[in-house]
């Protein structure tokens, strides 16, 4: 072969192999970014300085006080004394009502404190007529105060036998952490000007949650019976232990349950979901994205581990009662339980220590999850609810998907985002400015929402 012909077979060789190489990078590329679609990579929002500031004042040694004294009542099954000012659940409802409203007092008429109670006849594990008592702090807002957000936990313990109502039920973990950090958050939002222009706080703390959640379904219930506008509930049920039971240490996550489709639906309306595809989708789940985001970053220094599933197995929990109502509702729970310490008689066994004892918790911890609570609900705070009068149209074949919403006039704007259709957390967003129509190609690979925070304010 002449050597210029030699020089130029191999020009060509190479030219074929870059592009060969060419397409494979381009190939790759493609596989990495797909599916394509419009707006900005989302960057989660921060906690400003008011925030910040905010929740460094949860404090965890008043977690620590507030369990302790819990715990010190004794038993507070839900059939336990309540009349006794010493022992027993009456004794906690009064404490904790006496707490809340010393919060109340500084508030400026702002937050009131009541005690929604009715007398339950023998059903299921309640086996004796027995006053079920919630004790509810409400921070109620002036401009939309039918749109209701909620945290909470429940007061009642119990020990290996539910209807045991006698013997020490110390309920450190299950769930005295989870009324400390509805009562942290209590006091903390009462101080606040920005949590109460618009919108109504509440944070229950529920009874006979042991026996079937006896307390979390009535006060659920009197809510739509009011037709209150519930657009997001936090439940906080074993936050307060990031001690595993091998003795390993998961101090910076928590577990935050979802519910996928809701199960007040009719059948129409999962046919309708399932013909879209949006078994992953509900109110639910974007809840709990909106929390994913807001709400892991330096100042909880919690990374929120979003679960696809209503509760662990076999277990419930209160936000179940509000989901039943048609309402979002969510269950922060610690990553890994020790079920030694809940559900037990306390009692040393081959030198293990059973029982829910105020030893195995961890305050630090319990703190941060009140910081998730705290940062989440101030974020949706400072937003116009939920949108109304959603619609996607999917009349037309066309690869754009028109996205339609009743916008609110006092919002400053509102913004698409969005994720892959088999992502769990928001990656992309739009700012739509003021907008109640968004019509954008390649949504439909897609699951499209409103985030109605991003920063931004009321006008
Ligand atoms: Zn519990």
């Amino acid at each position: 072969m002449h050597l210029l012909q030699s020089v130029i077979l191999l020009g060509v060789l190479a030219v074929q192999a870059l592009a060969q190489l060419s397409t494979y990078e381009s190939f790759l590329q493609a596989a990495s970014e797909w599916p394509p679609g419009p707006g900005a990579e989302l960057v989660p929002q921060q906690p400003d300085d008011e925030l910040t500031a905010m929740m460094a004042e949860i404090d965890p040694a008043r977690i620590q006080a507030i369990i302790t004294q819990l715990v010190a009542f004794g038993t507070r099954n839900t059939m336990s004394n309540q009349t006794d000012p010493l022992r027993g659940i009456g004794a906690a409802r009064d404490w904790i009502a006496s707490e809340m409203r010393t919060f109340a007092a500084t508030s400026g008429g702002r937050m009131t404190v009541s005690v929604p109670s009715y007398l339950q006849t023998p059903s299921g594990s309640i086996i004796q007529n027995t006053v079920i008592s919630n004790v509810v702090a409400t921070l109620r807002g002036s401009t939309d105060p039918n749109r209701i957000y909620v945290v909470s936990g429940h007061y009642d313990s119990r020990v290996s036998s539910v209807t045991n109502f006698v013997d020490d039920s110390p309920g450190a973990d299950d769930d005295a952490s989870g009324v400390a950090v509805a009562m942290e958050l209590a006091r903390q939002s009462q101080a606040s000007l920005s949590f109460s222009s618009d919108l109504t706080l509440v944070t229950p703390n529920n009874a006979g949650e042991e026996q079937g959640l006896f307390g979390s379904a009535f006060m659920a219930a009197g809510l739509k019976n009011m037709s209150a506008d519930v657009q997001g509930m936090l439940n906080n049920d074993i936050v307060g232990s990031s001690t595993a039971d091998d003795n390993t240490t998961d101090p910076f996550n928590i577990r935050m349950f979802t519910q996928g489709i809701p199960s007040t639906e009719t059948l129409s309306e999962i046919t309708s979901r399932v013909d879209i595809g949006a078994e992953n989708d509900s109110p639910i789940r974007q809840l709990g994205r909106f929390v994913v985001e807001v709400a892991s970053n330096a100042v909880t220094q919690m990374n929120v581990q979003m679960v696809y599933r209503p509760d662990r197995f076999l277990r419930g929990g209160d936000h179940l009662s509000f989901i039943d109502q048609g309402y979002p509702a969510v269950r922060f729970t610690e990553p890994h339980e020790n079920f030694a310490h809940q559900h037990q008689d306390v009692r040393v066994v081959n030198g293990v220590q059973f029982g829910d004892l105020v030893e195995f918790c961890d305050f630090d911890f319990n703190a941060r999850v009140a910081r998730v609570n705290g940062v989440a609900l101030w974020s949706l705070a400072q937003a116009p609810g939920t949108p109304k009068g959603l619609t996607m149209d999917t009349s037309v074949l066309t690869n754009n998907s028109t996205l339609k919403w009743t916008g609110d006039p006092k919002a400053a704007g509102y913004e698409v985002v969005w994720r892959a259709s088999e992502g769990c957390v928001l990656d992309a967003c739009d700012p739509g400015g003021q907008c109640d129509e968004y019509d954008r190609a390649a949504v439909e690979g897609q699951c499209a929402v409103w985030r109605t925070c991003g920063g931004r304010k009321w006008v």
